[in-house]
Parts: C-alpha cells; sequence; structure tokens
C-alpha cells in the first residue's frame, strides 16, 4: 500500500476543519473540500486563528505553523480529490448524505485510496457497502476538539481488510493521537455512552427536575465533569446529538434509547448549540445565557 502523502477531507465545519488542522501540521498535504465554499474559507480561517492561539501557548512553533497553512488547499470541486491517498469524510450526520458522497467518489479515486468516515454513530459496514470498496474503507472517529483531544476511535467494517486498518492506524499515530479500537456496533464506544447521557440531562430539563444551570453545575461539581451534559451538547451540536440518538434507537430498538422530544424541539428550531450561536445556551452576548 502507497505511503499516505496527500489527505482529502470532505466537510469543513466544526470537525473538517480540526482535522484539516491536524493533517496539515503533522505534515500532510490536505485538500479541504465542502459543497458550500464559503464554509472553506471560513474553516481556513478558523485553522489559522487556532494555530495562532497554539503559537502563543508555546505549543508550536510559528514557522511550523506558517508551513502547514500552505499545505492546505481549498478544493471545492470533488473530482480534485482524486489524487489524495486518504480521503475522511466529515460531512453531516445524515446517512443518505454520507452514502451520496461515498457513490460520487466511486468514479474519482485512484485504486489504492483509503476511504474513512468520520461518522459518530452510522454503520461502517453499511457506508462502506455504498463504495464499492469495502475492504479499503474504515471508521476514524475523531473527537471535539480534534486538536486538543487525543483520542480517535478506529472502526473496522465487516470487510475492512487488515492492511487498510494498519496504514490508518499508522497516519493516526502520526498525527500524536491515540486509539481506541472500536467494534462496528451503533455509536461504537465514546458515543454510545455519553449521548445517552446527554439525551438524559434534556430528559431531566424536559421533566422539570432540574433548570439548565442546574443541570450543568450538578454534573461538574457533583461528578466532576469538565463541562455540564447540556453545555457539552451545545458543543457537538444538537442535530449531530439528535441523529446518534436515532441511529442507537433504530439500531438496538430499546426504548431506552428513544430521543427527548425537547431535544427534538430544538432541533426543529434550528438551535442547534454554539455553531448556530443558540441551543440551550443563548451565545450572541458577552456571557451564555440559559435558554430555559
Ligand atoms: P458541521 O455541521 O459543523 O459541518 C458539516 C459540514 O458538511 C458543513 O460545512 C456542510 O456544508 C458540509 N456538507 C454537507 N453536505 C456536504 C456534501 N455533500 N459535500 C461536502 N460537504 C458537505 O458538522 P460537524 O460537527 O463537523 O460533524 C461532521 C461529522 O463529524 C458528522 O458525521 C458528525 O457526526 C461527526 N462528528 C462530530 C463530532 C462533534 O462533536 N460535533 C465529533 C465527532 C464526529
Amino acid at each position: 500500500m502507497a505511503e499516505i502523502q496527500v489527505v482529502g477531507v470532505i466537510g469543513a465545519g466544526q470537525m473538517g476543519n480540526g482535522i484539516a488542522h491536524v493533517c496539515a501540521l503533522a505534515g500532510f498535504e490536505v485538500l479541504l473540500n465542502d459543497i458550500d465554499e464559503g464554509r472553506i474559507g471560513l474553516a481556513v480561517e478558523r485553522i489559522g486563528h487556532n494555530m495562532a492561539r497554539q503559537v502563543s501557548r508555546g505549543m508550536v512553533e510559528g514557522a511550523v505553523v506558517e508551513a502547514a497553512l500552505k499545505r492546505i488547499r481549498p478544493t471545492p470541486a470533488l473530482p480534485e480529490l482524486g489524487r489524495c491517498d486518504l480521503i475522511i469524510e466529515s460531512a453531516a450526520e445524515i446517512s443518505d448524505l454520507k452514502r451520496q458522497i461515498f457513490s460520487s467518489l466511486r468514479s474519482i479515486v485512484s485504486p489504492h485510496t483509503i476511504i474513512a468516515s468520520n461518522t459518530s454513530s452510522i454503520s461502517i459496514t453499511r457506508l462502506a457497502a455504498g463504495t464499492e470498496r469495502p475492504e479499503k474503507f474504515i471508521g476514524v472517529h475523531f473527537m471535539n476538539p480534534v486538536p486538543l483531544m487525543k483520542l480517535v476511535e478506529l472502526v473496522r467494517g465487516l470487510a475492512t481488510s487488515q492492511e487498510t486498518y494498519e496504514a490508518t492506524l499508522q497516519f493516526v499515530e502520526r498525527l500524536g493521537k491515540t486509539i481506541a479500537n472500536a467494534e462496528d456496533f451503533p455509536a461504537f464506544i465514546v458515543n454510545r455512552v455519553l449521548i445517552p447521557m446527554i439525551n438524559e440531562a434534556v430528559y431531566t430539563l424536559y421533566e422539570g427536575v432540574g433548570t439548565v444551570e442546574a443541570i450543568d453545575k450538578a454534573l461538574r461539581l457533583g461528578a466532576n465533569h469538565p463541562m455540564g451534559p447540556l453545555e457539552l451538547a451545545d458543543f457537538i451540536g444538537l442535530d449531530t446529538c439528535l441523529s446518534i440518538m436515532q441511529v442507537l434507537n433504530e439500531g438496538l430498538a430499546d426504548t431506552k434509547y428513544r430521543p427527548c422530544p425537547l431535544l427534538v424541539k430544538y432541533v426543529e428550531a434550528g438551535w442547534l448549540g454554539r455553531k448556530t450561536q443558540r441551543g440551550f445556551y443563548d451565545y450572541r452576548g458577552d456571557t451564555p445565557v440559559p435558554t430555559r
């Protein structure tokens, strides 16, 4: 298998920009794609800002950042990803959307290219089946924010080859991350545990057991969590949290995974958390204000 040098990232949202950031810093050439060209520009701006912060904290040298930024190429045209050795899909958590992207990649990618998905919950085996190259398909689940979080879950689909797994493992280690192997079951390990806890916190709010502030304070100070669950839900994105609950609910068919109606309501309102400036908190002012 050819050495990974050029990495394509599809989806320049909060995860895509973090993935592009760590790949560029690790020396890979990065082709950053999004269906919305404006999002690519915003992502490159954000990466520059986040890298500058790393320099000011003494985590990376200025010259390293300058070289890394030059390695990121905005690539709105999907066919240009044809020269990638690895493509990481990080578009929205919608199964049909992801399958459509993989189907468009069929005629574009080189025979040696590994295709990875950063999905938080969707079956890798099912996504792989739509690519005509399931042995070269793998789940690479980064954590948010990518530059700071150490873990990456590696998820093999039923057909993922050992060669693909080993090449991907080497790639992730070059990023300086630590891996946890997870089997291909709904939401893998981290989100199988984390998202039902967040959903339960939303039920706690829905049933009036506590206010947004009380629930977050209780888990921060009472369970020593660095962030309260509703704060964390806003950080992840309420649409992503809901999609993961739906995958758990459908995939495991246990009523304990039913999404809280209040979570559904926030998503229907378009209050998706930090990325839309409103979720369980309103972020439009200087300090976040609870919305309930
Ligand atoms: P986001 O909403 O911030 O970004 C999604 C991006 O995908 C947007 O910029 C959108 O324009 C783009 N997009 C949509 N359709 C596209 C297409 N056809 N082609 C190219 N780009 C397209 O979402 P996010 O939080 O970055 O999540 C992305 C993926 O990462 C999801 O699968 C999510 O489950 C996963 N993930 C999220 C988190 C988290 O904490 N948010 C953590 C780990 C993994």
